[in-house]
């Protein structure tokens, strides 16, 4: 009997199909053209990296890294199968598995050794244990972590950061400027502009900082105006690139969120300080707010700032705002970032509810949405990281980059009829007879060759139903090859939107068409 089994694609994800592939490919391919403009170089990351990489780089608190990613171990294949040889073999496996390193050394992974060893003396003493013995041995058995947990990439910036540190990149000349595209993974709720398999664009700008001018990565005011133009000229490189594809409704909104300066004379300064007058602001009005914004005011007060709930927004307007605590240094870079968007005409909106909630994250921050969009109408998120490549150990270096979600923006192209699909053909030949199948074939080649996309049916059909399928197809010209044509050396070009009919002739055909498609 055949298995019903029907497949179908993953909750979250989805194939993307000719003609809207189309779409996809002219929104990557002006992508690499702008932001090679911009002296941007591609980097390929891998799909999965670390698990503990994301958990360093994004944070073991956020959403994405405690709930939403795909996680699972990836296991080496040195070890036999624990029910194909006798427990204590298997146990004298694994313990040289983990010496050699070969499996992970982790505390949970010794413990369960000792386990399995007590097990397997209860198997060998006790007669009468022997079968429960064996239960809890091979249980036990089954729960060793035989690989490095591996993660697929919830997002590319920790990978970037990671490569720049493998690559030694910081001995490049500086800054280095790396763009990216390709699928991350996140498990969310689907639905429309979100999925578990979405696509991103992005860019990061990395530079090292030399030792003489470390401390100024830490806020000093030597760099602040050198390191705002970069973030506008990322910012401008982006809405550049919303303009070349003409996305409409593109707003940009941005903030400075400060940066995570330690103590001055016991008294938290800038961000800190900051969030400390929000949770103590909060706390008075703790009764008026929602049970997910309660809860934030402990984990994470920032986010508060994020609710879209109704009854809380009167509320959060009256809070206290991160522009009017930011340090001398902080208000100085975001001063500055206005002035170079302005220089760079790059109209923008200033958010102060917009923030990030990881402390390597400073100073500016951007959002960008557009139309056609519904509630997830965010189609880019950035910002700087001054400290996230020495938080994965690699020498102090600034960093800014964006991410887009290349699925709205296709989205958001497709409803606004910027991204209407492009012609399925240029050309369809309508041959019959077998001497005019030897003249299509070649005249399919010779047109193919100078970039027309051309179909030609492989069997003769009746004229009347090809140019019916031609029609079908969106095809814009039919030629048509009959026992005349051949004789006559002239070819019959129809123009489907018209019907209009012309006689051309063999040599001239490739110049017709090339003016006739250019209209
Ligand atoms: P959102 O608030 O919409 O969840 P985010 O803050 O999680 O976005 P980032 O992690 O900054 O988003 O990612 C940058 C961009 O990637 C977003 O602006 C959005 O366009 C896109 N994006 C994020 N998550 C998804 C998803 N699950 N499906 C489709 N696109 C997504
Ligand atoms: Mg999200």
């Amino acid at each position: 009997m055949a298995n019903k089994t029907k497949f179908q694609a993953i909750k979250g994800t989805r194939d993307l199909l000719p003609p809207e592939t189309e779409l996809w490919n002219r929104v990557e391919q002006t992508a690499r053209e702008v932001f090679g403009t911009y002296g941007f170089g591609e980097i390929r990351l891998p799909i999965f990296e670390a698990t503990e990489l994301f958990a360093r780089a994004v944070g073991g608190e956020t959403d994405i890294v405690s709930k939403e990613m795909y996680t699972f171990e990836d296991k080496p294949s040195g070890l036999p199968d624990p029910s194909e040889v006798p427990p204590s073999d298997y146990t004298d496996a694994v313990k040289h598995a983990i010496k050699t390193g070969q499996i992970p050394a982790t505390v949970k992974n010794r413990n369960t050794v000792a386990v399995l060893e007590f097990q397997l003396a209860n198997l060998e003493a006790r007669p009468e244990e022997q079968e429960r013995a064996y239960l809890i041995w091979s249980h036990m058995a089954g729960g060793l972590q035989l690989g490095e947990e591996v993660s697929l990439r919830p997002e590319a910036t920790a990978s970037v950061c990671r490569a720049y540190i493998e690559h030694g990149m910081h001995a490049l000349a500086q800054p280095v400027k790396l763009y990216y595209m390709g699928p991350m993974f996140r498990r969310e709720r689907p639905q429309k502009g979100r999925y578990r398999q979405f696509y991103q664009i992005g860019a990061e700008v990395l530079e090292t900082v030399q030792p003489a001018s470390a401390k100024a990565t830490a806020g000093g005011a030597k760099d602040a105006p050198k390191d705002a133009a970069v973030d506008a000229e990322v910012i401008e490189m982006v809405m550049t690139y919303f303009a070349r594809l003409g996305l409409e409704g593109v707003q940009l909104d941005i903030n400075s969120i400060g940066h995570s300066a330690p103590a001055v004379d016991g008294k938290n300064v800038c961000r800190r300080g900051y969030v400390e007058k929000l949770k103590a602001a909060l706390e008075k009005v703790k009764d008026k707010l929602g049970a997910d914004s309660q809860r934030r005011i402990e984990t994470n007060p920032l986010r508060v700032l994020d609710s879209k709930l109704e009854s809380e927004q009167g509320i959060i307007e009256k809070l206290p705002r991160i522009g009017d605590h930011l340090c001398a240094e902080c208000a100085k870079h975001y001063a500055e970032l206005k002035r170079q968007l302005d220089l760079r005409g790059v109209a923008y909106k200033e958010n102060w509810r917009l923030v990030r909630g990881l402390d390597y994250y400073m100073r500016t921050t951007f959002e960008i949405t557009a139309r056609g969009l519904g509630s997830q109408n965010a189609v880019c998120g950035g910002g700087r990281y001054d400290g996230l490549v020495q938080l994965l150990e690699g020498p102090p270096t600034k960093g800014v980059g964006f991410a887009i979600g290349e699925d709205r923006v296709v989205l958001s192209l497709l409803e606004t009829k910027n991204g209407s699909a492009a012609q399925g053909r240029d050309v369809y030949i309508a041959w019959m007879g077998e001497e005019a199948q030897a003249t299509a074939i070649r005249a399919a080649r010779d047109l193919r060759q100078a970039g027309f996309r051309v179909e030609l049916p492989p069997v003769e059909q009746k004229f009347g139903k090809a140019l019916g399928q031609a029609d079908k197809l969106g095809a814009r010209y039919a030629l048509i090859l009959g026992e005349d044509e051949i004789s006559t050396e002239q070819w019959t070009v129809k123009r489907l939107a018209d019907s209009k009919q012309e006689k051309i002739a063999k040599a001239e055909l490739v110049e017709f068409l090339k003016r006739e498609l250019m209209k």
